[in-house]
């Protein structure tokens, strides 16, 4: 007989981590941790090393998954950035996938920017056919000092250049800008630079979340050393203003996690002016005090 435990437990390591856009995905271990793991404010996956699953563990959790969820539509491959694997691995993905899923219409996942550009124009564009779309790319910033200073190990231009090669692909793509991460008195100068750059691109969505410097990253020493001082909350809406004022794409803004002290949900260009105007009235009824008492009580992302 079946016990519950032969019947759901699911190869997940760690704390899994999906896009709230992705709530209502199914989610599958595809790798572990990370490829890079190294920008200086990221703790989200410990010490866990890169690690690829293997196919008997993807076909047992898609034997279970088959079985509480036969209609799935949209698979979410769970991992730092399982589009670092490669095109022949991704096309066998999608092949198991729907062997036992025959509905399932996409796959997203996370990716870096250099995932993407180890993959020629044809692959991306045979890997668009297999389903795979929806890439949650956390690009963070389009200035490039700050790029450089987290260790992000991108470039502005890579955004744009590998943005437009998914655009052509017909990819699409979410990205995430994070306030504050410039640092104090920066965010000005990120937020108009990021608007460049994401003006030259097209994301579906664009994920805004703050800055929350956790014990446990590099950034955390470097805010007890004194070489980093983070930005203000106040400066940090304003940062976020400005990019809200200069973005002149299409596309929705999604603001809503635990790391945001105000949070903003709507679509460019429509909802700018009523986006515009929670931020000044959020500006004008908190005090820093308290937006930063906030910010000091966020255990997790
Ligand atoms: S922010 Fe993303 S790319 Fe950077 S270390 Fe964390 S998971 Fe890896």
């Amino acid at each position: 007989m079946m016990t519950r435990d032969s019947l759901d437990r699911l190869h997940f390591t760690g704390t899994v981590w999906r896009p709230p856009h992705e709530a209502y995905s199914v989610l599958l271990q595809a790798t572990t941790g990370c490829t890079h793991h190294a920008c200086k404010f990221c703790g989200l996956y410990g010490d866990l090393r890169f690690r690829v699953s293997p196919m008997t563990e993807i076909e047992a959790d898609l034997r279970i998954i088959a079985r509480w969820q036969p209609r799935a539509r949209r698979v979410f491959l769970v991992g730092a950035n399982p589009f670092a694997l490669g095109f022949d691995r991704l096309v066998r993905l999608a092949d198991r996938i729907r062997d036992y899923l025959p509905k399932v219409q996409t796959i997203g996942m996370f990716s870096r920017v250099d995932d993407i550009a180890r993959k020629s124009d044809a692959e991306l564009r045979e890997l668009r056919t297999y389903g795979f779309t929806g890439l949650s790319i956390g690009t963070e910033t389009g200035d490039d000092p700050t790029l450089r200073r987290m260790n992000k190990r991108t470039t502005a231009a890579e955004i744009i250049a590998q943005s437009q090669r998914l655009d052509a692909a017909g990819i699409e793509y979410y990205f995430t800008y994070m306030a504050g991460l410039a640092g104090a008195g920066n965010g000005q100068r990120a937020a108009r630079a990021t608007a460049e750059v994401f003006n030259c691109t097209h994301p579906y969505l664009i994920g805004l979340v703050s800055l929350t410097v956790f014990p446990d990253t590099v950034l955390a020493r470097e805010v007890q050393t004194g070489e980093f001082r983070e930005a203000g909350e106040l400066e940090r809406l304003d940062e976020v203003r400005t990019l809200l004022e200069r973005l002149e794409i299409a596309t929705t803004i999604a603001g809503q996690t635990v790391s945001n002290t105000v949070p903003l949900f709507g679509r460019l260009p429509e909802d700018r002016a009523r986006l515009l105007r929670e931020l000044d009235d959020a500006r004008s009824r908190f005090s820093e005090r308290e937006l930063v008492r906030y910010r000091r009580g966020i255990d997790y992302l």
